[in-house]
């Protein structure tokens, strides 16, 4: 690896889920640092403004949601949360809040270092503000000054809607989109509730696009929370 080293900043109170972060991250090149709170990860993000924040829900001082709240007031660092299986409505809450992506425990170490990497690319895309103009994933192809849609060569024709909801998802490629965050994206402001809009939609989207729509490889469900689209990590 060349230049300075990336630095994660983990936030979490399990002692030893800090180290065994600490330990695998340090392997793959990053620089680690942990903080065992929220207060103490907020001023440790202040000050040694890290790459990306590894950020556990639940922390004895704080509401995981209030340290990404207060960290989103003055930074769009990357922060990914990590959260216990049943806890669908905390990384809702926590993503609508601005959260790049979650973990659920337990995680792998592939798992993790796929979100890290996606997060930080997401991350470094937001700030040269740079946007490829032709999208490419399997099979799939979108042209997105065009607005043409193709599958194996194949020009697929979509409604607007169906499009829109298509690029939403593709502009947060490898990262889960909440419900809200698409409603809001595709139908506007005020269509947070219509939850069954998006799901035929979905179905509609995924019969055009995947080969078996019971089964898709691109447009992912996430129980609970939303869905994304899964990009094949290199
Ligand atoms: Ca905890």
């Amino acid at each position: 690896m060349t230049g300075e080293k990336e630095r994660i900043l983990v936030v979490e109170d399990d002692a030893k889920l800090r180290r065994f972060l600490d330990i695998s991250l340090t392997q793959q090149g990053f620089r680690v640092e942990g903080a065992a709170n929220g207060a103490e990860g907020i001023r440790l993000a202040a000050s040694n403004l890290p790459d990306l924040i590894i950020l556990d829900l639940g922390l004895p001082d704080m509401d995981g949601v209030e340290v990404i709240r207060t960290l989103r007031e003055w930074s769009s660092m990357p922060i990914l949360i990590l959260s216990a299986r049943d806890q669908e409505r905390d990384k809702v809450a926590a993503l609508d809040a601005g959260a790049d992506d979650y973990l659920t425990k337990p995680f792998g170490n592939a798992e993790l270092l796929a979100r890290i990497r996606v997060a930080m690319r997401h991350a470094a895309r937001r700030q040269t503000q740079e946007q490829e103009p032709v999208f490419r994933e399997g099979e799939l192809e979108v042209d997105l000054h065009a607005r043409i849609v193709r599958l194996a060569g194949q020009e697929i024709h979509l409604t607007p809607i169906e499009y829109r909801l298509l690029t939403a998802l593709i502009g947060h490629a490898g990262k889960v989109v909440t419900h809200g965050q698409l409603l809001r994206m595709v139908w506007g402001p005020n269509s947070e509730e219509e939850h069954q809009y998006l799901r035929v939609y979905m179905n509609q989207l995924r019969r055009k696009l995947e080969p078996e729509p019971a089964k898709p490889k691109y447009l992912l469900t996430e129980p609970g929370v939303g869905y994304r689209f899964k990009i094949r990590q290199d």
